[in-house]
């Protein structure tokens, strides 16, 4: 785990490994393979020379040469001829293949263009969802932390999902909130200035009421409410969900489950302090309705913006329930926002 959606060209990244959707002779082609060999210099093609092709569904490995990714993974896939000749069984295999040579080659991140949704005629849709599954059920199985990659290029992108009907309707009902907060602002900005204009005319006064308000601060923190850890720890036990599935469910690598693990509990020493994008991940993973959503959120010192399109997004998947947080992120892609979940490296 995890899975990321970007919109990039995949000769740009610094990953360990991309992956090429090349032909079945390796010598170089159209598309993204065409892109890679430009990005890599010749050197790659001499290297691709001595592989001797490769079978649809199968993949190689060679260096990256004058890529910013140390490897890339070649692999075939199947040309679209209507869905009935193997094609999803072969595509799969392309990313299991691949995902494969990645960790056996001890790569911590590794990034797929789309395999045969270009030229090759694979229904994009179709593409992705092959894509998401596959790449997830093996991140399911595997132990070590890996980050994938999936890459899309260029401005139409809108293919690969299905549209969330309801959201543009929530969106607009919002919109009206945003200049309520733009005001709100400006409001709060001159009182600002009168206040500090009323303290600066009678300052032991403020000093006063400041103290007493320091002594009433120490009793609240004496008893600290429930932190965010605590809370995601309890929410787990109460929902009966392994640690693991919650994790990854989460699109969160180990490293900050196991801050959050060891920062849960009644002798809690450190606190761990949660981005939004974790804090909301965690709402998603554990499938919280919106009113323990939002109190999740508030232990970790945030809320949901009402004038915020990726708030305003999870909101609307939280309200609908939409709790796939790779569904999740396709919303928030689509609609140009950060996807929610860490990367491990
Ligand atoms: P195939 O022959 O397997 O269909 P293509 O190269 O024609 O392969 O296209 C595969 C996908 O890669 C398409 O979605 C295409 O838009 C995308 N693509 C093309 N160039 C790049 C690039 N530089 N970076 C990432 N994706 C790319």
């Amino acid at each position: 785990m995890p899975l990321f959606i970007i919109n990039d060209d995949i000769t740009n990244l610094k990953v360990d490994a991309i992956v090429n959707a090349a032909n079945n002779s390796l010598l170089g082609g159209g598309g993204v393979d065409g892109c890679i060999h430009r990005a890599a210099g010749p050197d790659l093609l001499k290297e691709c020379i001595t592989l001797r092709g490769c079978e649809t569904g199968d993949a190689k490995i060679t260096k990256g040469y004058k890529l910013p990714a140390k490897y890339v993974i070649h692999t075939v896939g199947p040309i679209w001829r209507g869905g009935r000749k193997g094609e999803e069984e072969l595509l799969k295999s392309c990313y299991n293949r691949c995902l494969q040579i990645a960790v056996e080659n001890k790569c911590g991140s590794v990034a797929f263009p789309m395999i045969s949704a270009g030229v090759y005629g694979y229904p994009k849709y179709e593409a992705m969802q092959v894509a998401k599954n596959t790449i997830n059920s093996f991140l399911e199985k595997l132990e070590d932390d890996l980050d994938v990659y999936i890459v899309l290029f260029g401005r139409d992108i809108s293919g690969f999902f299905e549209p969330e009907d309801g959201l543009n309707d929530f969106l607009n009902s919002r919109i009206p909130d945003l200049f309520d907060s733009i005001k709100m602002c400006s409001i709060a900005g001159m009182v600002g200035e009168a206040t500090n204009r009323l303290f600066k005319t009678s300052s032991k006064e403020s000093r006063k009421i400041c103290s007493e308000r320091m002594s009433d601060l120490g009793d609240i923190l004496k008893q600290p409410d429930e932190s965010f850890s605590s809370m995601v720890m309890r929410k787990i036990k109460e929902s009966g969900l392994n640690e693991v599935s919650c994790y990854k469910a989460a699109n969160v690598n180990k490293q900050i489950f196991s801050k959050i693990r060891s920062c849960a509990g009644e002798d809690e020493t450190e606190t761990y302090q949660p981005t939004k994008s974790t804090a909301m991940s965690f709402a998603i993973a554990l499938k919280l309705p919106l009113d323990e959503s939002k109190e999740l959120l508030r232990k970790a010192g945030y809320a949901f913006s009402r004038s915020d399109k990726t708030d305003i997004i999870v909101e609307y998947c939280i309200t609908n329930r939409i709790y796939d947080i790779f569904r999740v992120n396709e919303i928030l892609f689509t609609y140009e926002q950060p996807v929610l979940g860490s990367k491990c490296h």
